[in-house]
Order: C-alpha cells, then structure tokens, then sequence
C-alpha cells in the first residue's frame, strides 16, 4: 500500500475531505491521511484574473507537502497558461496533483444547490488527477474517469471509476 496524503489548500469543509479519501482508497492502492490545512499561496494569485495559476500551487504543494503522491483541494479558481481555467492539473513526475472544487457547485452557476452532485464531481476530479500520477492518460472511453474533461457535461457523463482497460494499466504498472 502507497501513502497519499490530501491536503486541503485553504480552508475546505471536512466532508468533502473524506469522501475524497474514501473514493481515492477505493480506487487506488493507497491508504489516504488528510493533511492540515496549508495557506492559499499568495504568489500564485492573478490579482486581475482573480484567479490562482495552477502550476504555482503545485509548486508550494511539492515544497510543503511530505513524500508520495498528494492531492491539493481548493477552492478557489484555478487557470493554466493558455487556458481560461482548470478543473484540476497534475504534476505527473512529482506525483502532484491538485483539484478546484470552485466550479464544481451549481451554484456556481446560478443554479440551486446539489451537495451530492458536487460530491460526486468532486470525486471523478480527484481520482481523475490522481490517475495521471499512477501514469494513466486521458482515455478515448467516455464513461472512464480517465475520460477528458472539457466542460462540466464531460464531467457529469463519465463515472466516478476507472474503465476496465485503465484499470488493468494500473495494476500491470511497475
Ligand atoms: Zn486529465
Ligand atoms: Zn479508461
């Protein structure tokens, strides 16, 4: 069993913090600690995005956090070069990866809230940027969680697992 260690990037309501750990353990051979909470890094703050660039998280991420694969959880809005915002991103080689959970809620949207949608979301983002640091791309198969998210539609129709084809990657990986 790997150690994965979830580290809430500002503050993030515990719940949402144990269903991740439970869907990570479930799906991966790992055994999952929930980490203190670490500041929002300043430094990767756009004042006039009003937006955090994710590369600059994964960076304090890999600063601060202990060895093994770590998931970031935040929620504020994430952007990448190039790109107007992220779901999440993962620093592949270091075994990095963090998620946002900002567009995640209905409300977001204007739309009335939905705490098992946003859950559920929260889950396939998590297991999704985690599956890039045990090596698996993006997957053709829609309903993989492998599958690449564009939009949230992406999102709500894949599931919350990974396909048969990822998951004997998975275990066949060194
Ligand atoms: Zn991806
Ligand atoms: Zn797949």
């Amino acid at each position: 069993m790997e150690r994965m260690t979830l580290v809430p990037i500002g503050a993030i309501e515990p719940e949402i913090l144990v269903q991740l750990k439970q869907s990570l353990e479930q799906t991966y051979p790992s055994v999952v600690e929930i980490s203190p909470q670490m500041e929002k890094p300043d430094c990767a703050y756009n004042p006039r995005r009003r937006q955090y660039l994710a590369p600059l998280i994964l960076a304090a991420i890999n600063e601060s956090a202990a060895e093994g694969k770590t998931l970031g959880v935040a929620d504020v809005d994430l952007y990448a070069p190039g790109l107007n915002f992220v779901f999440g991103q993962a620093d592949i080689k270091r075994g990095r990866a963090v998620i946002s959970l900002c567009r995640l809620r209905q409300e977001y949207y204007g739309l009335a809230q939905d705490k098992e949608l946003f859950s559920l979301r929260a889950i396939k983002e998590a297991i999704h940027e985690i599956g890039h640091t045990y090596g698996l791309m993006h997957c053709p198969h829609e309903a993989c969680v492998m599958h690449f998210s564009n939009s949230l539609a992406d999102t709500d129709r894949k599931e919350d697992s990974l396909c048969q084809k990822c998951r004997s990657k998975l275990w066949s990986a060194p």
